[in-house]
Order: structure tokens, then C-alpha cells, then sequence
């Protein structure tokens, strides 16, 4: 009886652990993949109307030390990107640089304040309080109303998934359309080379007319202010032109 008893115990505790190891599994795996999980679900619905051949340079995480670069060759090659901002990191000696985005013809757009999960992804209020205070930094600084704001992470991750609508709509009650991306360079996780950043991107984009394309303006990210132009050049030699995602003929959107 006494032997039962400990096999049910021992039966009924390995279980446990057995659930227990799974959701731990779980969610490192939503942490772990956190920087990847969109360029793995990377799609967003090409639009039908597009007749020209547009490639979107998207900037994350900015202003940092690699902004003045990226902008350098952006005015070289003449062409615009677009850059969603971290309000924290809107110091000011970063000032001139958002007003030199702007003057330029580049596009200002809201990221997120803080960029810390677990405050902005706490609820959807925490979300849009975020999202106004970047807001509010941006116009401060630039006179420019942001009108458009990416999810850090992208629109459908681990974190936002219950209310992520409630956010969608909110947010654009308040006038700002969210935008996603179809072409990553992956170049948040780790620290790719040049050439691994230009092959991410080269994988990708041919498929798009309008390639949305993610990269990062952060100090960990010389290497894509460094790639930067070689991806202009060879978009450029396929025929692309660039503009900021204004101009797209729709949003990139995943849901
Ligand atoms: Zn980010």
C-alpha cells in the first residue's frame, strides 16, 4: 500500500513537473524568439495597385550614436527612410537630429517610449499612454505630429496578444495607423555582419514590390549603418526606388 502511495505521489509530482517543465519551455521560447517572431511571420498582404517598384527603409529603436551615419548616407544616396523612435532616447543632444529626419524629408514615427515589455505591454492603457508620451517628445522636438507607430516586437507578438485590438482601435480613434514590415535584416539578435545583414534582406525583398524593410538604429548596430549603402545600391540597380511609408499604396500590416 505504502509503495502505491509513493508511486502515485512520484507519478503525480512528475507530472507536475512535467507541466510545469513545458510552460517554463514556453515561455522562454516567447522571450527567446521575442526579437524574431515577426520576421518568422513576416506577411503582410502585397498590395494588388502597386505599379512601381518601392522599397520602405525602416529605422527601430533610435536616435542612437549610428543616427548621424545613417543619415550621412541617406542624403548621399537620395533617398528617404522612415524611423520609429524610442522617447527616452530623445535626449537633447539628439534634438538636431530628429529636426535634420525631418528637414531632410525622412518620416518620424512613434515606437514607444520606454521599449520595456513588461511596462508598456502591461494593459492597453499602458500601451497608448506609452505611445502618446513618444508622441508628444517627437512634436516637441520636431513640430511634426507622428501619424504613424510600430509595435515593438510587431503587431501580433507574445505580449500583446490580448489586446491588441483594443490598442489597434484606440490608437486610431487618436489617428495613428500602425505598420509592420515584410523584409527583416535581422540584425537585432546577435550581431550579424555586413554581408549576413545585405543576405537577410536579399532573401527577402524581390518578392515584394513594396518592401516594407526592417533595421535597427541602435549603438549595437554599426554594422547595418555600415551595410546601409550597399543595400541602397543594389536595391537601386533592381530597379526600386525609396520612399518614406507614407507613400506606400497601403500599410504593411499584419492582421
Ligand atoms: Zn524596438
Amino acid at each position: 500500500m505504502f509503495k502505491k502511495i509513493i508511486h502515485a505521489v512520484f507519478l503525480y509530482d512528475n507530472k507536475r513537473k512535467a507541466v510545469t517543465l513545458l510552460l517554463v519551455f514556453a515561455f522562454i521560447g516567447c522571450i527567446k524568439n521575442q526579437d524574431r517572431l515577426f520576421s518568422q511571420e513576416a506577411i503582410c498582404v502585397e498590395s494588388t495597385n502597386a505599379v512601381k517598384k518601392v522599397a520602405f527603409l525602416t529605422f527601430d529603436d533610435g536616435p542612437s550614436n549610428m543616427t548621424e551615419e545613417i543619415l550621412d548616407t541617406l542624403k548621399e544616396e537620395e533617398v528617404n527612410a522612415s524611423f520609429f523612435m524610442i522617447g527616452e532616447l530623445i535626449t537633447e543632444d539628439k534634438e538636431p537630429l530628429l529636426r535634420r529626419m525631418v528637414e531632410e524629408g525622412n518620416l518620424i514615427g512613434i515606437h514607444t517610449y520606454t521599449h520595456r515589455v513588461k511596462e508598456i505591454y502591461a494593459s492597453a492603457d499602458a500601451y497608448i499612454e506609452d505611445a502618446r508620451k513618444t508622441a508628444d517628445r517627437i512634436y516637441e522636438v520636431t513640430g511634426t505630429e507622428p501619424t504613424y507607430y510600430r509595435f515593438p516586437w510587431g503587431s501580433s507578438n507574445c505580449f500583446i496578444s490580448p489586446f491588441c485590438d483594443e490598442i489597434i482601435v484606440c490608437m486610431e480613434n487618436d489617428g495613428y495607423t500602425y505598420f509592420d514590415w515584410n523584409v527583416s535584416a535581422e540584425d537585432s539578435v546577435g550581431k550579424p555582419s555586413q554581408q549576413k545583414i545585405i543576405a537577410n534582406i536579399r532573401k527577402d525583398y524581390k518578392k515584394y514590390k513594396e518592401p516594407v524593410i526592417l533595421l535597427h538604429d541602435s549603438s549595437i548596430n554599426k554594422n547595418t549603418a555600415k551595410a546601409l549603402r550597399y543595400i541602397i545600391d543594389e536595391l537601386k540597380a533592381e530597379g526600386y526606388e525609396f520612399a518614406t511609408i507614407d507613400k506606400r499604396s497601403k500599410p504593411c500590416q499584419f492582421k
